[in-house]
């Protein structure tokens, strides 16, 4: 049987970002072979790779791939190159643009410990041991966008004043996307507000447990904020899915990263329109690019996130998580995760270690 064709964008970006995605499509590729599956992956530009090319962080052309591709694959943006350039001509603004132009409002940051690298959380292993869970943060709304916002001079003082607003829809559509992430997982979601203080989560609360009535095989529960950060380090093994508003989810989802250990490990999908976009946590880490010190392991779960969310290939991202623990279970560390009195492997090393678990 000929198979499908999936279209996968891919960003490789600035600094570390082409070192670790040449990694993560290696994996991609040998998982299209063991599973007979067609990616077709074409490469464009955005950031400062973008900006030195045609002058702009991101190109139309880059913009097409994206808006008719399954799913976009992104590096890392940015560098010091071009932090003196206007704020339009800036790496970043590459991302913001990308996220408005295809509506993603949705942040999805999984936050779940390889048993091989317990020891490099900061917390004790007997409560972080087989953590996994995600957060689902709303990226677009809330008290980062709301208005009237500014800081005013009022006679002998000043005034500072930011609004958090939320429409009924905008929970509606975050929270769907919470509930179907359960129904993928371990069918549980916990819903996380201020409704003892904030109007907004008042609303927050009232709508998402409207949503849940279309779910009637997902658990809901809900927590407030302040609870919820304490819960996250008191036991964090009670999540499956966190679903926030976006300052909430800002704070939380650094907390849960934290929990571990190493940012080269985090993935991450940023949701809500036709097209997702996969991403490493990290950023373009100048001080060690392309000398393969670069730990690929997040750029290569954020295609396992891909696989899983965009494509609906289950099976298959299982595939790619279990060859991640495989090489770490086999004790291969890139530097950012070795221990005292151990060697670092280069980044394609443990690309092709990963890849040869498959
Ligand atoms: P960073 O994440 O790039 O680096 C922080 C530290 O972590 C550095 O010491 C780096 O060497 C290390 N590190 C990061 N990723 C690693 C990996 N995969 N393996 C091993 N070590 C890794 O953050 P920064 O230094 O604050 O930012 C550098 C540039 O990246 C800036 O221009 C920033 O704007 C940009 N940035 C981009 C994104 C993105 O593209 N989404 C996100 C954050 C920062």
């Amino acid at each position: 049987m000929i198979p499908r064709t999936h279209k996968i964008a891919v960003l490789p970006g600035d600094g570390i970002g082409p070192d670790v995605v040449r990694e993560a499509i290696k994996v991609l590729l040998k998982i299209g072979e063991r599973f007979n599956h067609r990616f077709e992956v074409k490469e464009a530009l955005i950031g400062g790779a973008a900006l030195d090319e045609v002058g702009v962080p991101l190109p139309s052309e880059t913009l097409s791939l994206c808006k008719t591709s399954d799913a976009i694959l992104l590096g890392a943006i940015g560098g010091s190159k071009w932090d003196n350039n206007p704020p339009e001509l800036k790496p970043e603004r590459a991302l913001l643009s990308l996220r408005k132009e295809l509506g993603l409002f949705a942040n999805i940051r999984p936050a779940k410990i390889y048993s091989p690298l317990i020891d490099s959380s900061t917390l004790k292993s007997e409560t972080i041991h087989d953590v996994d869970f995600i957060v689902v943060r709303e990226l677009t709304g809330g008290l980062y966008y709301g208005e009237p916002r500014g800081i005013h001079e009022a006679d002998d003082h000043k005034l500072a004043v930011n609004t958090m607003t939320y429409s009924d829809d905008e929970i509606e559509r975050i929270a769907v996307v919470a509930f179907d992430a359960a129904r993928k997982r371990r069918k549980r979601v916990c819903s996380v507000d201020k409704a003892n203080v904030l109007e907004c989560s008042r609303l927050w609360r009232s709508v998402v447990n409207e949503v849940a009535r279309r779910y009637p095989d997902v658990e809901l529960t809900h927590m407030y904020v302040d609870n919820c950060a304490m819960q996250l380090i008191r036991n964090p093994r009670q999540f499956d899915v966190i679903v926030t508003e976006n300052l909430f989810g800002d704070i939380l989802s650094d907390e849960a990263a934290m929990l571990t250990g190493s940012i080269g490990m985090l993935p991450s999908a940023s949701l809500g329109g036709t097209v997702a976009l996969y991403e490493p946590v990290h950023g373009s880490a100048p001080d060690i690019a392309g000398q393969g010190r670069a730990n690929p392991i997040a750029a290569i779960a954020s295609v396992a996130m891909m696989l899983r969310l965009s494509l609906h290939l289950v099976t298959e991202a299982d595939a790619v998580e279990k060859a991640i623990h495989s090489a770490l279970s086999q004790g291969y560390r890139t530097a950012d995760i070795c221990g005292l009195g151990e060697s670092p492997v280069s980044t394609s090393t443990m690309g092709g270690i990963i890849v040869e678990q498959i």
